[in-house]
């Protein structure tokens, strides 16, 4: 008999909370606020494009680091937002999707016993990324209830080991933003240290109540040691198109490259052509976070039906909600129970959390048609 066993690379990690969810919710039929992604048409004519793409034979292998013409349409893009020159050729690389981009970051950069500053609650990749590569998470708890970073704290934490601070703004659960306060203190933190930045930037436009987007690619001091992950899924509306971008230096985005080109080697090249194209309307960008943020206020003002009590989402597809006094359950098992009996999907946030953390909180995804979120709650008032 043959005797194959793997020793685990993540002896610790079980299925995703967003796979284990989404099923949940498919085999109870209930509305699915849990993983983040939209139930309405994205735009047709990106749709079309694509299609335009394929008919007109665009679909062989494109360059491995990206369709140039779409890299150049991101220089005019982070030109334009946020006033930095980014080389298309030597400091960008199309990626499949902003997990591979965050992903190959790490792999880049991680010798094993390097630690690493890692927010928490974090989005669910982050640990097992940086573990896969023999490097150490360093938790750094986010202030509870604004979800803020505790600069004093970070300082403790640093260490000769420190090879990496993991950002995300906005950030996924909490709908929380960095401020330029932030981006003072992470500027004393790292100031005469070899310490690598990756933001993670997938919801640099959903961003709300007109608060501006703290993107390293703003602080050219900040940029050098950066490497900025980017997502098509989340702007689009295609999350299931899975086609990110990573921004960095060209010294350290020629290391990446090294390990992205045997890994993927290149992107699907129909989609790099259609958005090609579309990315030249740059009003569409700029339109995402006035509609997103209406749906933000529209599920927000339906939810105050319900005994659910909102915390601030000031960006993301996200928004938090406290059941702290309704129930004694945990955020797991409530979350379970609210999908089998009224049948709503969501997102416990102990899910972001390395060790069980019960803070009574729910994670709820607004990014969805006007019917869909007035249905959920109607369904929710009865809790
Ligand atoms: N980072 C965060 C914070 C996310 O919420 C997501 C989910 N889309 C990603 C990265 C990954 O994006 P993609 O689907 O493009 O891999
Ligand atoms: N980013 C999405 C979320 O937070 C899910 C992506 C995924 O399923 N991996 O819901």
């Amino acid at each position: 008999m043959l005797n194959l066993s793997i020793h685990s690379k993540l002896p610790h990690v079980g299925t995703t909370v967003f796979t284990v969810m989404s099923a949940l919710a498919a085999k109870y039929k209930a509305i699915n606020l849990g993983q983040g992604f939209p139930d309405f048409m994205m735009n047709p004519q990106l749709i079309a494009l694509v299609n335009e793409a394929m008919q007109k034979g665009q679909n062989q292998y494109v360059h491995t680091n990206g369709l140039p013409l779409l890299r150049e349409r991101i220089t005019e893009k982070i030109q334009a937002l946020y006033a930095a020159r980014v080389n298309a050729e030597t400091e960008i690389t199309i990626t499949p999707g902003g997990t591979y981009a965050i992903y190959t970051s790490l792999t880049t950069v991680l010798q094993p016993g390097d630690e690493v500053i890692v927010f928490e609650p974090a989005y669910d990749s982050y640990i097992p990324n940086i573990i896969i590569n023999g490097a150490v998470p360093v938790l750094v708890p986010l202030t509870y209830p604004d979800y803020s970073i505790d600069w004093e704290l970070v300082k403790t934490k640093i260490s000769p080991n420190t090879k990496m601070i993991m950002l995300n703004t906005p950030h996924n659960p909490t709908g929380s933003v960095l401020s330029k306060y932030d981006i003072e203190q992470l500027r004393s933190v790292v100031k005469d240290t070899s310490i690598f930045i990756l933001s993670d930037e997938v919801y640099e436009h959903l961003i709300f109540d007109d608060r501006q987007h703290e993107s390293m690619l703003r602080y050219p001091d900040l940029l050098e040691r950066s490497f900025v992950c980017f997502s098509f899924g989340k702007t689009y509306h295609c999350t299931g198109w899975k086609l990110g971008y990573c921004v960095a230096p060209a010294a350290l985005m020629k290391e990446f490259r090294k390990v992205h080109q045997f890994n993927s080697f290149s992107c699907n090249s129909p989609v790099q052509f259609a958005l090609a194209t579309f990315m030249q309307q740059q009003d569409l960008y700029l339109q995402l976070g006035a509609a997103i943020q209406q749906k933000r206020d529209f599920f927000q003002l339906l939810m105050q039906q319900t005994k659910f009590k909102a915390l601030p989402s000031y960006g993301s597809y996200f928004q938090l909600y406290s059941y702290a006094g309704i129930t004694e359950e945990n955020e797991k098992d409530l979350a379970v129970r609210i999908t089998k009996q009224y049948r709503v999907a969501t997102i416990p946030v102990s899910a972001f959390y390395n060790k069980e953390k019960d803070n009574k909180i729910l994670r709820f995804c607004f990014v969805k048609k006007e019917s869909t979120l007035e249905e959920a709650v109607s369904r929710l008032m009865k809790f």
